[in-house]
């Protein structure tokens, strides 16, 4: 019996074990996923927001700023990467700019620090690309940027290195309700008994509320497509460009990844299926007109790859966190700015819990940091030499475009939580997400892939489940 099953491996659930790993407890994170962050932690536009969006009072507005408040010193202690970009949300007409206004008083509200209103020149001084036709801009410099998965899959990975366990491949598909807690059946037939149980199943957080009787919400998803530009489009812009929000959300945004691409959307248009992550011709023509107006020049010509993110959009225009069973904890409809709530949501849940009457003391030995991972492409030559004279696999290079090494390979798959397919190692090591998307490298993923999990090739997926990337020899009979 655990004291708590986190229902939900994305960037809530993650950030949610890691708090409550500090606590002399068991716990337990269900995943249906083959790896972690695989639902909207995965892909999202990786906006740490400021937070003069929401509706103020709402649970929005107060995680967000909370969570931004926290983000820095969450991802230094994590060793992700992080940065302050700030965000410029630019205006083109008298609405526009009467709208900025109400932005800057709604901010001020939500107690965001340092907002500023500019004029098109001042906007433009701050971003030189930004189009002639910007009237005048929001400034909020503590907008920044961080990687959505990588703050994921450290934030479970510090949890497990602090005593959780991660069940994968673990589709919850019953709860039931006992004197003594919860009865948790996968669909594989596996059960876990635990004490407490948390809800952070995101598109499907509305299914999992239902399995313990709790219909009060729905979850549908909200599709948004997005542009990736190479690097060398990095010169667009460093700053995060908003339109004026409107009631569909942010709009389409224009930024620059912590990793210094070029991120472009997303759209936001309602879907009828959760799994629907497919990208529309009309969808990607929406990102490149709304950017057409931001700048007087985008290189499409550098786009390196295109994706789509479902939002988790709840029908009560608030994040849903409350317990509509004692001893169940939703954390629903975690749509943007989830991402930047995340570590806010994980101290009200603990808060929940302990007000609930939960009843478990700190651990003495916790660790809220991890080991920053080796990033062989951003070491100094010295650097270099001393870690392949190390370790000889720090000298086999096999990502050329991101210079990503067998070393770092390697750790991933060593290091919690360990990566198990292809699409996890670039994940964790940004191997395939270069201009070649994986061309040349991902021979040579699967093969350590293999080796490393003793399988056979044909075993290793590009994503889980049935994702099978080799399927048999071309010349059977003539293995040698
Ligand atoms: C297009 C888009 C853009 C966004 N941009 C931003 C942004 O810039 N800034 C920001 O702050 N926020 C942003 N967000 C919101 C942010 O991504 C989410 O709020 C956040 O990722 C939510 O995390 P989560 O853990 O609740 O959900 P998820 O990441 O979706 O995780 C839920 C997990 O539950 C698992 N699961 C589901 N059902 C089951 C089951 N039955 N059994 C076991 N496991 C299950 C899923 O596989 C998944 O891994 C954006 C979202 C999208 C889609």
């Amino acid at each position: 019996m655990y004291k708590a099953a986190i229902i939900g491996a994305g960037v809530v659930g993650g950030m949610t074990a890691r708090r409550l790993s500090a606590y002399d407890m068991s716990i337990a994170i269900l995943e249906k996923e083959a790896d972690v962050a695989m639902g909207q932690s995965k892909a999202n536009s990786g906006i740490v927001h400021a937070g003069f969006d929401p509706k103020p009072g709402s649970l929005k507005a107060v995680l967000n700023v909370e969570g931004n408040r926290l983000m820095e010193k969450t991802c230094a202690e994590l060793g992700v990467g992080y940065r302050k970009n700030g965000a410029l949300i630019v205006a083109f007409n008298d609405e526009d700019m009467k709208n900025l206004g109400i932005l800057y008083e709604r901010g001020a509200e939500n107690g965001v620090e340092g907002l500023k209103l500019l004029d098109g020149d001042q906007a433009r001084k701050m971003e030189k690309n930004l189009s002639k036709s910007v009237r005048g801009a929001l400034y909020a410099p503590t907008s920044g940027v961080v990687c959505p998965y990588e703050l994921t899959i450290e934030a479970v990975g510090n949890a497990m290195d602090n005593g959780a366990e991660l069940y994968r491949n673990f589709k919850v598909c019953d709860i039931k309700k006992e004197a003594h807690g919860f009865i948790i059946e996968a669909e594989d037939g596996r059960i876990i008994e635990s004490e407490y149980v948390i809800n952070c199943a995101g598109i499907y957080s509305d299914k999992i509320a239902s399995m313990v009787g709790d219909d009060s919400f729905t979850v549908t998803p909200r599709a948004g497509e997005y542009m990736l530009l190479d690097k060398e489009a990095g010169y667009l812009t460093d700053a995060t460009i908003f339109k004026v929000p409107d009631h569909m959300g942010k709009g389409v945004l224009a930024t620059k990844t912590v990793d210094g691409n070029i991120l472009l959307g997303p759209t936001s248009v309602d879907r009828e299926d959760k799994e629907d992550c497919k990208v529309t011709a009309g969808g990607l023509a929406v990102v490149k007109e709304k950017e057409m107006r931001f700048f007087d020049e985008v290189p499409f010509d550098k786009v390196i790859t295109q994706f789509t993110g479902l939002r988790a959009h709840g029908d009560k225009g608030d994040f849903i966190i409350n317990s509509p069973v004692k001893g169940f904890i939703n954390a629903a409809g975690i749509e943007s700015p989830g991402l930047t709530s995340a570590p806010a949501i994980a101290v009200k849940i603990e808060k929940l819990l302990l007000e609930s009457g939960m009843h478990v003391s700190l651990k003495e030995n916790y660790n809220p940091c991890r080991k920053k991972r080796v990033v062989f492409s951003r070491c100094s030559p010295e650097e270099k030499n001393r870690l392949i004279k190390e370790n000889s696999d720090y000298g086999q290079i096999i990502c050329r475009c991101e210079e990503v090494t067998k070393a770092e390979i390697l750790d991933a798959i060593r290091t919690n939580p360990g990566a198990v397919d292809v699409d996890g190692i670039k994940r964790r090591t940004r191997s395939g997400m270069g201009r070649c998307q994986g061309g040349f490298c991902m021979p040579g993923v699967l093969e350590i892939l293999a080796e490393e999990l003793k399988k056979a090739p044909e075993e290793i997926t590009k994503k889980g489940g049935d994702s099978k990337i080799l399927f048999g020899r071309l010349k059977a009979g003539e293995k040698k």
